[in-house]
């Protein structure tokens, strides 16, 4: 009998946490969390996109900025040709403009598989034109964060980034702008020390890793550090997050904000879940 192999090879997907096999559209249906554990699978810039955008609203900016290789660093550009061909992104940040539930955002997505989400030129410049942008066309903003830190290969240059997107940020706040960052998983160095930190609101997904060294970074000092100190769920508890959120509840989250912001009433949770809501002026 011949053998069947005709399954094909992305119909199920294992949980890395509790390593159950997961039907991978009822994966997509649950948004990437684990039905089983709650575990937050790694999610691609195209995924977060589709779950936290209206569809068809998103519009990129800034997607021709050349890759900076200051030093002629041995086998970057190759390196970085590779990560283009394998994530479809031609940066570790997409950035640009969309709308949710019809309100009209900027909107930065990091991708953790590009270089390990790090932050070169290029990450710094969009970020930075997409916070000065919407400073101008008073436009909240939010950033989905995910980096391994700083892109080595562009050494200061890439340590530029930190200064330069964090005075983006100011000028955000100068022109009353909203900002929303949502730490995933995870979120260290440069980008940790930089703008993902500076949101009026800081939202995080349960269980990411954030912190600035690294745990093996922290090892090689000979320095002890408790095992959940880089958790957000820690950082939560010490003041230095404002809510952990649900994947599966972030959209909600977000949108309820971005009509506070605009004060604007929110809407329920049944008027969520039925038919799109109407949102009124606030009562007081
Ligand atoms: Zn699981």
């Amino acid at each position: 009998m011949a053998p069947v192999n005709n399954i094909p090879p992305d119909l199920w997907e294992e949980c890395p946490s509790c390593h159950q096999l997961l039907y991978a559209k009822q994966l997509a249906n649950e948004q990437w969390v684990c039905p089983r554990c709650g575990h937050h699978l790694r999610l691609s810039v195209w995924q977060r996109l589709q779950i936290s955008s209206d569809p068809g609203s998103f519009q990129p900016w800034d997607d021709d900025l050349p890759l900076v290789d200051p030093l002629n660093f041995p086998d970057y550009q190759a390196k970085v040709e590779r990560a283009r061909k394998r994530t479809q992104m031609n940066e570790a940040v997409l950035t640009g403009q969309a709308t949710l539930n019809g309100i009209a955002l900027g909107v930065g997505i990091m991708d953790l598989s590009f270089i390990g989400g790090s932050m070169g030129w290029v990450v710094g410049e969009r970020i930075t034109r997409l916070l000065e942008r919407c400073a101008d066309l008073q436009l909240p903003v939010v950033i989905f964060c995910a980096s391994g830190g700083a892109r080595m290969q562009e050494s200061l240059v890439s340590l530029m980034q930190m200064p330069k997107t964090s005075a983006a940020a100011s000028k955000l706040r100068e022109a009353s702008v909203p900002y929303i960052s949502v730490i995933t998983h995870p979120t260290y160095g440069g980008v940790a020390a930089s703008y993902s930190f500076l949101g009026d609101i800081i939202i995080a997904e349960p269980q990411a890793a954030v912190g600035f060294a690294g745990p093996r970074v922290v090892e090689v000092t000979g320095l002890e550090m408790r095992p959940d100190v880089q958790s957000a769920e820690f950082q939560y508890e010490h003041g230095m997050i404002d809510l952990i959120v649900n994947r599966r509840d972030m959209r909600r989250t977000i949108h309820s904000l971005l009509c506070w912001f605009q004060g604007i009433r929110p809407p329920t949770a049944n008027e969520q879940n039925g038919k799109p809501a109407m949102v009124g002026e606030l009562d007081e």
